[in-house]
């Protein structure tokens, strides 16, 4: 970096180093291996950061009155229950739950709202003043398991740990600690998670003598050292929260069970005590891959969904998660179904065009765009699909699609390619350490808490409850990477630095 002496490098390298291991692997026990980060913080304007974080709670409020509109996210995703098997597998299980009665009104969402930085028509990428010439357009809303808030958080205090200590000062300038903001996600995630436990209120069933939070993981994940944070921040609260893991799918049907009322117990089977806790929020890490779903994942869910728990998400709100949603959303006229107009103008703008790829006028005119050889460059085609990794990027669009049957196309959108300003940084993986022209991506948590009515019209089907920002997380990668996951080396965790023009 610029002005950077190699002995000031090496000693930056190595401190970042004892920072780094907050990613562990279960699978062979005790295996962990460092979480990509960067090792300077990025430029980011402070009013486009203060703008993502002011739509946020209208965005709570949106995503949290569509998961209440079952007619209309079943019009949204139509197309795709027929050709995706985790649309399938989520819309039967949400029927088969609605067959049985939804008893719990309340639920919880921890959303995560993403953007780049879109370079203003003219201005040049790679110029120093390019974050200044931009505007905040959205990639992607996630409302089901979202993770890296706990990573962000450590690599945060990490950045502000290192700007305190003047390493990053060169000659006589000094990064200013104030550009970094703090980032209180495990709290927040945390307290939102304890004030659903708090609103569930004392065990119901005469067999439990205490409530508990209930996160469910994937078996041998790697998101561990992201999710154990919020786990012991609920243990550690003054009013400490009981919280268990237990993971998706057959130790759901053996360890928990309904009662009559059907209040979900579990018996943590590595505990002596032979009474069992009743379950008062559900934490859904876990669940989010078609695979999940076989027989015993399908009745676990069914299970956890049955309860009188409250859910985090409930599953019409995991069903928002769906890119269809998205597409949807940035119809003409949809926003204002949910939004004031005044509110739905706020989020229109961070939108980018996105196409639906069925036969309608709209995905007729998507369909010649994603065809064409040279048209589709700028353009990346989404499943409705989560964990990532499953997107084409331009060029490769029509082969791609010219290689699968044309009924799964529908399963498709087409989004415009957000052009982010082009920054610097090294940047330090679990296996190589390097240099060069970087883009970054912000993503903002949401809390809330949303009550559903459904006796009432649809503007008023949803009373939001508890609606907050989390915090914030933000990864940079090389400016050539088309993906941005940080699990597979490509997306490096990374501190807005705060900037004013
Ligand atoms: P998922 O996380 O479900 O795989 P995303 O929509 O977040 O899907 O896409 C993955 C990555 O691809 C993003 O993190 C971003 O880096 C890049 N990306 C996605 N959409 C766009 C877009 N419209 N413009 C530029 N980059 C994008
Ligand atoms: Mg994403």
């Amino acid at each position: 970096m610029e002005g950077f002496s190699e002995e000031q490098t090496l000693s930056l390298v190595a401190q970042i180093q004892d920072w780094q291991h907050v990613r562990s692997q279960t699978e062979s026990s005790v295996f962990s291996y460092p979480v990509g980060v960067s090792c300077f913080p990025t430029a980011l304007p402070r009013a486009k950061f203060q703008q993502a974080l002011e739509i946020q709670e209208i965005y709570n409020r949106l995503y949290c009155s569509v998961a209440e509109d079952e007619q209309w996210i079943h019009d949204a995703i139509r197309d795709i229950i027929s050709v995706e098997p985790l649309a399938a597998a989520l819309w039967s299980i949400y029927e088969a739950a609605k067959e049985t009665g939804h008893i719990q009104k309340i639920s919880v969402g921890i959303f995560r709202s993403d953007y780049m930085l879109h370079l203003n028509e003219g201005a040049e990428p790679q110029s120093p003043n390019a974050v200044f010439e931009t505007s905040l357009k959205q990639v992607e809303m996630n409302t089901f398991s979202c993770s890296g808030g706990s990573h962000a958080n450590k690599v945060g205090d990490m950045h502000r740990y290192l700007a305190r200590t003047g390493i990053y000062n060169v000659n006589d300038a000094s990064l200013d600690i104030a550009s970094l903001p703090v980032n209180k996600n495990i709290e927040s995630l945390a307290s939102c998670l304890a004030l659903a436990h708090t609103t569930y209120g004392g065990p119901r069933s005469q067999e439990a003598r205490q409530t508990a939070v209930l996160m469910i993981v994937q078996p041998n994940n790697f998101n561990t050292a992201d999710e154990r944070p919020i786990e012991y921040a609920l243990w550690n609260r003054e009013d400490p929260v009981p919280t268990y893991r237990l993971e998706f799918g057959p130790d759901i049907l053996e360890h928990t069970w309904l009662t009559e009322n059907r209040e979900l117990l579990f018996q943590p089977p590595w505990l002596a005590s032979k009474t069992p806790v009743e379950i008062s929020v559900v934490y859904l890490r876990a669940g989010y891959e078609a695979e999940e779903y076989n027989h015993v994942g399908w009745e676990a869910r069914l299970q956890l969904e049955n309860s009188v728990a409250i859910k985090c998400p409930s599953l019409l709100a995991h069903i928002t998660t769906f890119k269809k949603v998205q597409q949807a959303l940035a119809a003409p006229g949809a926003l204002e179904k949910f939004l004031s107009g005044s509110d739905a103008a706020k989020i229109r703008e961070t939108f980018v065009p996105v196409y639906p790829l069925d036969e309608s006028e709209q995905g007729l005119f998507a369909r010649k765009l994603a065809c064409d050889p040279e048209k589709s460059l700028n353009y990346i085609l989404k499943p409705s699909l989560e964990g990532g990794g499953h997107n084409v990027y331009g060029t490769e669009i029509p082969d791609y699609l010219a290689s699968i049957p044309q009924e799964r196309w529908y399963s498709y959108i087409l989004m415009e390619r957000i052009q982010p300003p082009i920054q610097t940084n090294i940047l330090m993986g679990p296996a190589a350490l390097d240099s060069g022209q970087t883009v970054s991506e912000l993503g903002i948590l949401g809390c809330c808490l949303w009550q559903s009515q459904s006796d009432q019209t649809s503007e008023h089907r949803c009373k939001m409850l508890h609606n907050s920002v989390g915090g914030w997380t933000f990864k940079t990668k090389f400016a050539e990477v088309d993906e941005m996951s940080v699990v597979k080396g490509y997306g490096h965790f990374d501190t807005p630095r705060l900037m004013d023009p």
